[in-house]
């Protein structure tokens, strides 16, 4: 798929798509860079939201931004917060 062609795309079409292409999967970037927090905390919570490294969630990143668990030691540093 042309990447101008998924703006147009319903999401769960690109969820798919992004899941073809591994530095879009928190879980295989933190595979690679074992020494970074963020790729750690990144990959904790896209596994928390059921994402593997063969597998993306469809939705991962509105499920982590949205995440209702503020208990969470992590949840402040959570990946796909929108900025102030
Ligand atoms: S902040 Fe939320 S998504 Fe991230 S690990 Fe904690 S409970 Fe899971």
């Amino acid at each position: 798929m042309n990447p101008c062609d998924q703006q147009d795309a319903p999401r769960s079409e690109l969820d798919s798509t992004i899941s073809l292409r591994p530095e879009h999967n928190p879980v295989v970037r933190n595979l690679g860079n074992s020494k970074s927090l963020r790729a750690a905390v990144d990959a904790q919570c896209a596994h928390c939201m059921g994402c593997t490294a063969e597998h993306l969630e469809p939705g991962f990143r509105d499920e982590i931004r949205d995440c209702s668990a503020p208990a969470c030691p992590l949840w402040n540093f959570r990946p796909y917060q929108r900025s102030a």
